[in-house]
């Protein structure tokens, strides 16, 4: 259609088939499926179990070139993709994407479910609470808050042995641990199992945490962009004896609860990380975590149904999973693993099928662009659960190469310039070397890349034909236009096709970027050098500070998450194509133990956003004949 209606007429013209239809035709058992309503459910993570046989379906990580404000496509060419491969090409395809987070949806961005043609529906309940996993995190999260709150409280208040009395009490005449005190008794080096049998010194170890205030790196989380919380005081109330305490909010994509949840690979890997995350140091300089104030077990109650998959579905009926959103500023901003792995299953063979011929494929998103989305995705993501893509699509638009050769910035909600609404051969060539360098950062890793070139109605097919001559000279296998925002899957089976032929390639030679031996600086320096273009990385006195501590806590080993702007390869958003030359200023380091990766801040980044004058949630209301939400999207 022409013009192309908005996103929800779209959405609303299109009946939904039953999530039990979409399920049976995926050959997923009554008994593996939990509906919520009539267009989501979860699955069971039996079905791993189920289909531990089968060969893997074909793995794919859609990433994107340094973007413009406006977005230039990745989430619309992950659907497209699928509904091309699934509903036009005939092989079963999932979509794997994240679940937005409410703060946007009522903020500035909107809903996001793809747009146009290529889109998850019912956008509404897709935006809005979905099957409750970031309520579940929110939960959790919090709980741990209390938690900590309340053990300082009572620790200000009471001698060692009283505490001691109270944690392990005397029922009928007996003494005895609960579970999660025998990880806090291990990691204390005491293997006594009877509570009656610790020396005093002992009781003493074990009570009190001693948990240093000024440490505490746990905070409370709200699924809202209400910036009024970035810095409150706590305990104000007479009851809590002046056990006062400046802290403050963080979106709930944004807790390492939601990272856990993406990055687990069963049930017990979520209840070990849960129960590993620190949240302060103790006055001695210990990591003080989770499990340590007891909370691991209660947290992995809140979020055990959160782990299972939600199904649901592309305009064309064809399967998405959606499931963790971690907030891609300072964390991965990738779905989860363990969605991958289940819907790999599910689209893959049997032992004695022709794998090339029938296997079907998992398509999913990395956040950002490729350098930072992408990188992240394979060397903290694949390397947790050793999966890894067949082939990295890298989206690009002649808008947004068009800016990084040169163009004026693209501001939402104004007009764009001429350069964007005509042909332009040379800024466009110019605008390349963004991509190339993205190319070939993703080739890095030893993976084939094609390139989808998400056309807008303003491209001309020379433009189109400079991308391409561009992309196979940096390496890759091929790039293709795709219409799919104004077609659906018929207008990216071309890219589609050229996504099964680049699969097909001799097995990667996959190589993660570094490994976890050399030193935390080491890590961030070959992201920076190699990844971004850095001539150095410099770090400021508190972000050393910070690496020698977790590094003298046993926690220096693992892979990093940089937190820096998208809009540029570099740290600075002004900073267009390819930059180099430059000092990338790593101001603070942070640890998240549980979901397993340290991230080195590169910028000041918001951890809950704010609202604008005009909120998304103006526009919002409820027909109140028929239910229907109008004025989301
Ligand atoms: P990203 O995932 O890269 O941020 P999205 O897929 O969310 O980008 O797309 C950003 C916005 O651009 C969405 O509103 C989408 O509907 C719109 N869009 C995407 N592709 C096209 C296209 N080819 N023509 C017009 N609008 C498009």
């Amino acid at each position: 259609q022409t013009p192309v209606p908005s996103d929800i007429a779209v959405s609303r013209a299109q009946r939904p088939n039953l999530v039990s239809h979409i399920a049976k035709d995926l050959g997923i058992l009554n008994h593996e499926l939990e509906a919520y309503g009539a267009y989501k459910a979860k699955v069971d993570l039996s079905v791993l179990k189920r289909l531990e046989h089968r060969r893997n379906g074909r793995y794919i990580l859609v990433a994107g070139i340094t973007p413009t404000p406006l977005g230039e496509g990745k989430s619309t060419t992950t659907i497209g993709l699928t509904q091309a491969l699934s509903a036009h090409l005939n092989r079963i395809s999932f979509a794997n994407v994240r679940q937005p987070s409410q703060g946007p949806t009522f903020g500035i961005k909107g809903g996001a479910a793809g747009g146009g043609f290529s889109q998850v529906i019912p956008m509404d309940e897709f935006n809005l609470h979905l099957t409750g996993d970031i309520h579940a995190i929110t939960a959790a999260n919090n709980l741990l808050a209390a938690a900590i709150e309340t053990r300082m409280f009572h620790e200000n208040t009471q001698s060692d042995k009283a505490l001691y009395s109270r944690l392990v009490p005397t029922k009928k005449g007996k003494r005895e641990f609960v579970p999660v005190m025998f990880r806090r008794l291990k990691k204390l080096g005491i293997e006594k199992t009877d509570p009656n049998e610790l020396t005093e010194e002992e009781v003493n170890k074990f009570a009190r945490l001693d948990i240093d205030p000024e440490t505490i790196t746990w905070k409370r989380v709200l699924d809202v962009n209400d910036r009024h919380l970035r810095s409150i005081t706590i305990g104000q109330a007479p009851t809590e004896k002046g056990n006062t305490r400046q802290t403050s909010f963080d979106i709930s994509v944004a807790s390492e609860c939601m990272a856990i949840l993406a990055l687990s690979n069963d049930l017990k890997d979520m209840r070990e990380r849960l129960g590993r995350m620190v949240v302060a140091s103790s006055k001695r300089g210990d990591p003080v975590t989770c499990d340590d104030i007891g909370a691991g077990g209660a947290l992995t109650a809140l979020m055990k149904d959160a782990i299972k998959p939600n199904l649901m579905q592309t305009l064309e009926g064809t399967p998405v999973f959606v499931h963790a959103g971690p907030f891609a500023n300072i964390s991965i901003g990738a779905s989860s693993s363990i969605a991958d792995k289940m819907a790999l299953k599910l689209a893959g063979t049997e032992q004695d099928e022709d794998h090339n011929a029938r296997t079907g494929f998992v398509v999913t998103e990395a956040g950002f662009d490729f350098t930072m989305g992408g990188e992240r995705f394979f060397n903290i993501k694949c390397r947790s659960s050793g999966l890894v893509p067949d082939t990295v699509v890298i989206v690009a638009t002649v808008r947004a190469l068009k800016v990084h050769g040169g163009g004026p910035p693209i501001k939402p909600g104004a007009q764009l310039a001429e350069v964007y609404r005509t042909e332009n051969i040379e800024t466009l060539r110019a605008g390349c070397i963004n991509l190339k360098k993205h190319i070939s950062n993703a080739r890095q890793f030893g993976v084939p890349v094609v390139v989808a070139i998400n056309r807008f109605e303003t491209d001309t097919d020379a433009e189109l034909a400079v991308i391409k001559e561009e992309s196979i000279a940096a390496g890759a296998v091929d790039a293709v236009p795709a219409n799919h925002w104004a077609e659906g899957g018929a207008g990216a089976v071309d890219l589609a096709k050229a996504v099964i032929k680049s699969s097909e390639l001799p097995k990667p030679d996959f190589k993660l970027l570094y490994d976890l031996d050399g030193t935390v600086q080491e890590r961030i320096e070959k992201i920076g050098k190699v990844m971004y273009g850095a001539a150095a990385v410099e770090f400021s006195e508190l972000a050393q500070k910070k690496v020698d501590t977790y590094v003298k806590q046993g926690l220096g080993n693992l892979p990093i998450c940089i937190a820096k702007t998208q809009y540029s390869l570099s740290h600075d958003p002004d900073l267009k194509g390819a930059p180099e030359g430059f000092t990338i200023p790593i101001r603070d380091v942070k640890m998240a133990a549980g979901a397993g990766y340290l991230f080195a801040l590169a910028a000041d980044i918001q951890t809950i956003p704010g609202l604008p004058t005009a909120p998304g949630y103006l526009n919002i209301d409820v027909d109140t004949e028929t239910g229907e939400i109008d004025g989301m999207f």
